[in-house]
């Protein structure tokens, strides 16, 4: 970069050039204009996405930026913990997929740690029998894949890898500063219009074109599926990939819960956290400028106050939330879309081994089973977890003893469906969430760029919805905010960007 003039020499026949020197620069390309960082910015929602937002927004724009975080229930959003007997429990968001290096880092910054693992054997159950089950032995676990699929398991590895190795590229792109304003440029930027086209098609579409069974969909992806998105083999190929590399790789997850990744980040950027509701954003202008009026609603009252840039990280559709956007010319109109309702039930107690052909409970040797997609089925999954604090002497109780076991279904568990998974029980606990988008209603994603500087986190859960998704999309929003207010134009939407960060120092 070139020094200030201040620090030229002196002595230097500078007069004499300087018309031809302005000649010059008119006919450059105007370089960024060098602007005042923002005074103040709202960030709707302190969920993860809020959280990681507001740590990258102040990673690109500075301390010195005030920064309100407005959360309508508790931090941490959707990352949250059940207590039974005094024990934390992960309730909703619980594994992490070992590539996920935005959340590696935030556990780095943060000083968290990895909580240990505790190994766990998985099933996966017709509703009648188990339709295949793991062992001990790895090489027994192989050729029961071959033997039941053939090779369809290698052709998914191949397939899954594939899609991780081009969305890894997102982290270059993310540290040599370039951001999408729209979630089918990033797309595109890592896997061409492939990706894009990942999310119009179904999984189930694209991995048969690879080769893997129908028999290997119906048995082992939809299980995958129906476990951590409760829906079918229909959701779009890219949701699908993300959540099936979960299932294949290993998973991690932080040790006293994952919410402490959401407060540790707001802490850590001193972030002022307002608890209230906001219920819309206004457009005034001031100076030629926009300037957004957050309107909010809390114990005390409703109020309102101005910001310079906003990020909105609650998903924005009908059946969420009641959020008005009022000035805006054109208009900000809802996004048609619906979620997914999903219940976890935390049930404390004796499995009812025989339900699943294992009349002495001593026997029952699974953690986890999944489930095919048959009706009248009327749970998704269920596993035995264990706490969020996972002390060196922890062991798992034997499947005979009282164990926590986190259940997911569509509809809240009536008395016999418990008495059909549970011989008894001290206590359930049981959360209905809005959790992921409902996939099969998916049509064009939602946009990034909701005014000059108002910004939307949460249309990238059309794409995928996990954690990481949504710390690449903070990551994403923050570079694109600052890009753009410094008008830093070469840095957003560049295409061959795998070339341009080869040849970039
Ligand atoms: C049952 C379940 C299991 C899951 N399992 C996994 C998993 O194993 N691995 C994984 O990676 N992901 C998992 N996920 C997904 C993951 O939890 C989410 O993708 C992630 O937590 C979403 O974070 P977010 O900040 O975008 O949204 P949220 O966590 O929903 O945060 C949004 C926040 O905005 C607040 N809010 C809403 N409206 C307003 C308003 N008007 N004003 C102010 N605040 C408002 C909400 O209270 C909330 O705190 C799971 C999700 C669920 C529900």
């Amino acid at each position: 970069m070139a020094p200030p003039p201040a620090a030229l020499p002196p002595l230097l026949p500078v007069l004499p050039v300087l018309p031809a020197l302005a000649a010059l620069l008119a006919a450059l390309p105007a370089a960024p204009a060098a602007r005042a960082a923002p005074r103040s910015i709202a960030v709707v929602g302190a969920g993860l996405g809020g959280s990681a937002a507001a740590y990258f927004l102040q990673q690109h724009f500075g301390p010195q930026v005030q920064l309100d975080v407005y959360e309508a229930a508790g931090v941490g959003g959707r990352l949250a913990t059940v207590t039974v007997n005094k024990q934390q429990y992960e309730s909703r968001g619980a594994s992490i997929h070992a590539l996920s290096l935005h959340m590696q880092d935030f556990v780095k910054i943060l000083g968290l740690k990895h909580r240990r693992e505790v190994a766990g054997k998985s099933a996966i159950f017709s509703g009648e029998h188990f339709v295949l089950e793991e062992t001990d032995w790895y090489l027994l676990n192989l050729f029961r894949l071959w033997w039941h699929y053939g090779i369809s398991f290698l052709r998914l590895q191949m397939w899954v890898e594939e899609v991780m190795e081009k969305f890894m590229r997102i982290y270059k792109y993310q540290a040599h500063g370039y951001a999408f304003s729209s979630l089918e440029e990033l797309l595109r930027s890592l896997g061409g219009e492939a990706f894009v086209n990942m999310t119009q098609r179904s999984v189930a579409e694209s991995l048969l074109e690879v080769g893997v069974t129908q028999r290997f969909v119906d048995d082992v992806i939809a299980a995958v599926l129906r476990s951590s998105y409760g829906q079918s083999v229909l959701v779009p190929a890219f949701a699908g990939a993300m959540s099936l590399a979960g299932a294949q790789g290993s998973t991690w997850a932080v040790e006293g819960g994952n919410k402490l990744v959401c407060s540790g980040l707001l802490k850590l950027t001193k972030a002022n956290v307002i608890s209230a509701r906001v219920t819309g954003i206004s457009l005034h202008s001031s100076e030629g400028r926009a300037l957004y009026q957050v309107h909010y609603e809390s114990p005390e009252g409703q109020g309102s106050a101005f910001y310079d840039l906003v990020v909105v990280t609650t998903p924005l559709h009908p059946s969420r939330s009641n959020f008005t956007f009022d000035n805006f010319d054109p208009p900000i109109a809802d996004f048609p879309a619906a979620f997914q309702p999903s219940v976890t039930s935390v049930v404390h107690g004796y499995l009812n081994s025989s339900y699943f052909g294992f009349p002495d409970p001593k026997l029952f040797p699974f953690t986890s089973i999944l489930t095919t997609d048959t009706p009248d089925l009327f749970f998704h999954a269920m596993d035995n977890i264990c706490p969020v604090n996972i002390s060196a002497a922890f062991r798992r109780k034997q499947p005979q003893e009282a164990a926590v076991w986190r259940v997911l279904s569509q509809q809240p568990l009536d008395k016999p469906q418990l008495k059909t998974l549970f011989r008894s029980y001290y206590s359930v606990q049981v959360t209905e969430r809005q959790a992921h988008p409902r996939y099969d209603a998916a049509k064009a994603l939602p946009p990034v760029v909701l005014h000059e500087n108002l910004f939307y986190l949460s249309g990238v859960e059309w794409v995928a919805s996990s954690m990481e998704m949504i710390a690449v999309a903070a990551k994403n929003v923050a570079l694109l905010a600052y890009n753009r207010w410094h008008q830093d134009l070469e840095k957003i939407d560049q295409k061959d960007l795998m070339h341009k960060v080869k040849t970039e120092l």
